[in-house]
């Protein structure tokens, strides 16, 4: 178990690791390249039961990212190891743990199954965790479509997130409503960033603020920043007033907008480089 960089959450646990390549998000996976540079088994999945009982570190409200080396669902991950995982979580209810799979349809069955009952975890029937938050990666509308209608019928998530990263082409939520968005483009050596990516980022942005879903907005890589140095909109979160990316500064109807407000002017040129 580690302390991670990546923002949105605490510490990645890895009980799980390995996966190959399922679709064109996979082309620069960073789990891949380490893997491969450290001689890690690659292409099936590993157990590592010793570190199920890494969570002792973490304090409570602490978000988990499982298996952030490997894919939880991947279809060599034995129906036996993930129960065990599963078994940890459970035992650890003061802890967020989020789950994010390309595998949406395997992790369907699994939390069916899992509901229903498992010769490994009784009772059953049993209820959804509610410390557990699934998503899906979708690179493209058509991942996104899929995968995402695949999530959404999965009964009772706490939260359903998708991470639209990298994003590789213009995505739109259509009739679909996940409750959390994350969103970014490629980044690293030969990252793949399509030239209307700042308009369709703004796009999925406007679509969720109108929605009332929260959106993390990623627009600070590398390439991005030297492409497009608008990245300053990652501060509309940083401002006290927003919610969910929705103003409720009480004068914002003379306000207009974050750029017209006083306050967005003078938090953005404070922290700009910290956003
Ligand atoms: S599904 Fe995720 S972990 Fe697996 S190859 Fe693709 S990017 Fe890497």
């Amino acid at each position: 178990m580690n302390k991670t960089k990546i923002p949105w959450c605490d510490w990645t646990w890895n009980p799980l690791t390995g996966c190959d390549a399922i679709s064109e998000g996979c082309r620069h996976c960073y789990a891949e390249a380490l893997s491969k540079r450290f001689g890690w088994t690659w292409g099936r999945s590993v157990f590592h039961s010793k570190r199920l009982k890494e969570l002792k570190q973490a304090k409570p409200g602490d978000w988990v990212f499982v298996c952030s080396m490997g894919d939880f669902f991947h279809h060599t991950a034995k129906r036996a190891w993930q129960d065990a995982v599963i078994h940890e979580v459970i035992q650890h209810p003061e802890l967020i743990f989020l789950f994010l799979t390309k595998r949406a349809d395997a992790m369907r069955q699994y939390w069916s199954e899992y509901c229903a009952g498992s010769p490994y975890l009784p009772p059953s029937p049993r209820p959804m965790p509610q410390n557990v938050f699934l998503g899906v990666s979708a690179e493209n509308q058509n991942m996104f479509d899929v995968r995402v209608s695949m999530l959404m019928e999965i009964p009772d998530v706490a939260c359903r997130f998708v991470s639209v990263e990298p994003m590789l082409s213009h995505v739109s939520l259509g009739w679909q409503k996940p409750d959390w968005i994350i969103a970014g483009p490629e980044t690293g050596p030969g990252a793949r960033i399509p030239l209307q990516l700042d308009y369709s980022m703004d796009a999925l942005r406007g679509e969720c603020t109108c929605n009332g879903i929260p959106f993390f907005d990623k627009r600070e890589g590398e390439q991005f920043v030297r492409q497009w140095p608008g990245h300053w909109r990652n501060a509309y979160y940083n401002c006290c007033h927003c919610e969910n990316g929705r103003c409720v500064h009480p004068d914002y109807t003379k306000l207009g907008d974050c750029v017209q407000c006083p306050l967005f002017q003078k938090l953005s040129a404070e922290e700009y480089d910290d956003v």
